[in-house]
């Protein structure tokens, strides 16, 4: 065999292992006997620590060094290759399986502290998670900050220093524009909705955007997410008996997610190609499918029969006030429940305390006093209890920091994406009012979807888009549409 062709049996196979450890994580987040959490963190760490050795692998070096790729996906993949076994090599192997032990174990503890409202619960695991994740960051930073450092493992290429210049232009003039919205009377949903009956929607929903049900399945988790590539794409969602739009918009979040996934062109199965090219661009397709298209006019009047449909009586009665119900700007404690207006705000807040914590500018015992001030200044209100204020995000128990700003680069990535889109597919929002997302989809899947991992996701974009990367399209988006919804 050629090296080209060892390193790609190679990369085959990390890559196939590592969708059973994500099987694993989908696994404990949904149907996982809640006394198997230390197991299942040793379990994960074993499984971490084969695949940090596979991408260590002293073969990888010399492959690497020869081999020749014949193709652009070939090229692509050693790109990615290079890239994994680069960052694997500066960080030890113990540390990574110590790494995978502790937040496998603290997504429980920060579970149960945040069911208890007990900070003091969380923070002796918040301190092992970040002292952990700084020795990992100091290990890859070289002479980058170690925030950076932690960035590109979510967004590779992006800086804080790039981001923050980007959410220091889009802050003014969200502030003003909510300002100018918030707490102006808006209709809500009132009525009985059952869970079986949500689940019944969250399915339709599912399949208005193009989501594959052979090849994936809806489950409930606290905290929705989507999980898996190629061939097995799972997403969750949650159920809250006086919200169902919580369950629908949750669900065209995780389809967008997983609708990208499914939408990889089958070429690139279980290789490193195969997958999303970023968690921005990732965040992109779920937020076009949720805010663009799922809270556009269009698709909520297609909504409003089905819920009419499904649970007859929703508070509301034509498909204006139902729009104007999807789209209410309130005041609020919780990210994932913000509207559009206000979400990236909440990201704001995050990416400013993530890294003073990385930094070290932030002890772990002021944070929640960080917070709660942060909080009054940006939005106006107290945090009331710990479960609306610090401890309502599972990713800073998992580890993830540098992870939030990706939030607001994929509202970004969505605006330009979505100003592409509606010149592109004039009839993008008639089909939705039919329940049919099928041609604003089938646009994302060629212009963006299909290519995977191929390009640099900044590249990928701009390609996609047509445009370079910029605010200005999802300022401008925001502002029509709420103005007009306000005016
Ligand atoms: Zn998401």
């Amino acid at each position: 065999m050629s090296a080209m062709e060892q390193i790609m049996a190679h990369a085959r196979q990390t890559q196939a292992l590592a969708q059973v450890l994500g099987r694993l994580g989908w696994d404990q987040e949904t149907v996982m006997p809640r006394g198997a959490a230390a197991q299942r963190a040793e379990e994960i760490a074993a499984l971490e620590t084969v695949l940090h050795a596979r991408r260590t692998d002293p073969r990888l070096a010399a492959w690497l060094e020869s081999a020749v790729p014949a193709t652009p996906a070939e090229a692509a993949n050693l790109r990615l290759i290079r890239r994994a076994h680069e960052r694997a090599s500066k960080v030890p192997a113990d540390l990574a399986a110590e790494i995978a032990r502790v937040t496998s174990l603290a997504q429980g503890i920060w579970a149960g502290a945040r069911a208890g409202e007990d900070v003091a619960a969380f923070l002796p695991t918040l301190a092992q998670v970040i002292a952990l994740r700084r020795e990992e960051a100091a290990a890859l930073a070289g002479d980058r900050a170690p925030y950076d450092a932690l960035i590109q493992d979510y967004e590779p290429g992006a800086s804080a220093e790039s981001l923050g210049r980007m959410f220091a232009a889009l802050r003014p003039r969200l502030v003003a524009l909510r300002d100018a919205v918030l707490g102006r009377p808006a209709p809500q949903l009132a009525g009985s909705f059952a869970a079986d009956r949500q689940m019944e929607l969250s399915r339709r929903v599912a399949r208005a955007f193009g989501y594959d049900l052979d090849c994936g399945r809806i489950d409930i988790a606290v905290h929705p997410f989507s999980s898996g590539s190629g061939r097995d794409v799972r997403i969750t969602t949650r159920i809250d008996p006086a919200d169902p739009l919580g369950c629908v918009y949750s669900t065209i979040h995780e389809v967008g997610h997983a609708g990208y996934e499914q939408g990889i062109a089958a070429e690139h199965l279980l290789t490193p190609v195969g997958e999303g090219a970023s968690m921005g661009v990732h965040e992109s397709q779920s937020r076009i499918y949720e805010n663009q298209l799922g809270r556009s006019r269009g698709f909520t009047d297609w909504l409003f029969g089905q819920m009419r449909e499904l649970f007859g009586e929703i508070g509301v009665s034509t498909p204006e006030e139902f729009y104007r119900a999807v789209n209410r700007v309130a005041p609020g404690h919780i990210r994932t429940e913000a509207d559009e207006v206000q979400y990236n705000l909440h990201v704001l807040l995050r990416f400013d305390l993530e890294r003073a914590l990385i930094a070290g500018d932030l002890a772990v015992g002021d944070l929640e006093a960080a917070w709660n001030d942060r909080f009054a200044a940006d939005f106006g209100m107290a945090v009331d209890r710990p479960s609306n204020g610090m401890l309502q995000d599972v990713h800073w128990s998992v580890g993830l920091f540098g992870y939030f700003p990706t939030y607001t680069l994929g509202n970004v990535y969505a605006g330009g994406l979505f100003a592409a889109l509606t010149q592109a597919v004039p009839d993008w929002e008639g089909a939705l009012a039919r329940g049919d997302a099928g041609p604003a989809v089938a646009w994302l899947r060629g212009a963006l979807q299909v290519h995977g991992g191929m390009s640099e996701p900044r590249a990928l974009i701009e390609q996609a888009s047509g445009a370079p990367v910029s605010e200005a399209p999802l300022l401008a988006y925001l502002e029509t549409k709420f103005r007009d919804l306000y005016a």
